[in-house]
């Protein structure tokens, strides 16, 4: 009998999952000793991160931060564990450390793509091949270029743990941001679930959603599905820039609640990332053209909605 899919995989006593929604990423928390964190959501729930760290931390201090990648989905809480934690250590991706150090907006792409994200800093450099110790193991730094091209997944051989990031989720992939700016083909994605399944971890803690595992072949599952969307998008390139337009403006929404509709049509002219996707899906179609192409549905769908003065996100 197969286990069904939703059934969450018993983990180890010291890796606590915080789940989170899809504007905040999970937290893993390491327990031991030095306890540890791997992502740390949107600036939006900041507090309500360093709340939820200290509640299973209790008097002890958090020694150290890691992170799959810098999407601000996965850092925004950082600058706030290090105020509270101030001795605590951040390890970043190895290419990002620098533009962190120096906080170089554009190079760490909140700019492009219109998000904010809280300042922090950073220490150490995450080196795929190398290790990192969080709490109480030692865990892997494999390169997972695709969703983001700097993304690591970090994985503990003993128990089979992978966190994957953005790289895996049970159901869905995310965006191929490099392929948003033209700099990387969808194929990248698929090396990257090749590196997965080779490690052929026992559990997958998602950078959004619930852990899965291998028993009742939940793994194989959602990297089958993962596949075929990209073959599908592969196929049918359009359909990938169509499907990031929705999740970039969905996104916004979701951080900011809503919006008057002058500053709504502001943000999405300033969006720099929305103009390419314009030009990959519909360049035929004037930008306003455009813009009502890709909002209709998300308003008659409820993804989004409209009264006189505000547009709101519609959850
Ligand atoms: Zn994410």
């Amino acid at each position: 009998m197969s286990i069904p899919s939703t059934e969450p995989p018993t983990l180890p006593d010291d890796l606590v999952v915080l789940q989170r929604d899809w504007l905040s990423s999970n937290n893993l928390l390491c327990l031991g000793e030095q306890p540890a964190i791997v992502d740390t959501g949107h600036v939006k729930h900041a507090a309500q991160t360093v709340h939820r760290v200290r509640e299973v931390l209790g008097q002890q201090a958090l020694a150290t931060i890691a992170h799959t990648h810098l999407h601000s989905d996965h850092c925004g809480g950082t600058g706030a564990l290090q105020a509270a934690w101030p001795a605590v250590t951040t390890w970043v991706p190895e290419p990002s450390l620098g533009a962190v150090q120096r906080w170089d907006e554009a190079a760490l792409s909140f700019d492009g793509t219109g998000q904010r994200c809280g300042r922090f800093g950073a220490d150490q450099p995450l080196v795929p091949g190398r290790g990192v110790r969080l709490g109480r193991h030692d865990w892997q730094i494999h390169a997972a270029p695709g969703h983001d091209a700097l993304a690591v997944v970090l994985f503990e051989p003993t128990l089979g743990v992978l966190l994957s990031g953005d790289a895996l989720w049970e159901h869905g992939v995310g965006v191929i941001f490099p392929h948003i700016d033209g700099s990387d083909d969808f194929d990248t994605f698929n090396d990257t679930l090749d590196v997965i399944e080779r490690l052929d971890p026992e559990i997958v803690i998602p950078g959004h959603g619930a852990p899965f595992s291998r028993a009742g072949g939940a793994i194989d599952a959602a990297l089958g599905r993962a596949r075929e969307r990209m073959a599908y998008f592969n196929a049918q390139p359009a359909q990938h820039a169509l499907y990031a337009a929705k999740v970039l403006i969905k996104y916004q929404l979701l951080d900011v609640d809503a919006m008057t509709h002058a500053d709504f049509e502001r943000w999405l002219d300033a969006a720099p990332s929305l103009h390419l996707l314009h030009q990959q899906h519909r360049p035929d179609l004037a930008w306003p053209a455009w813009l009502a192409h890709v909002l209709t549905p998300m308003f008659s769908k409820g993804v989004l909605r409209r009264d006189a003065t505000h547009v709101h996100d519609g959850a």
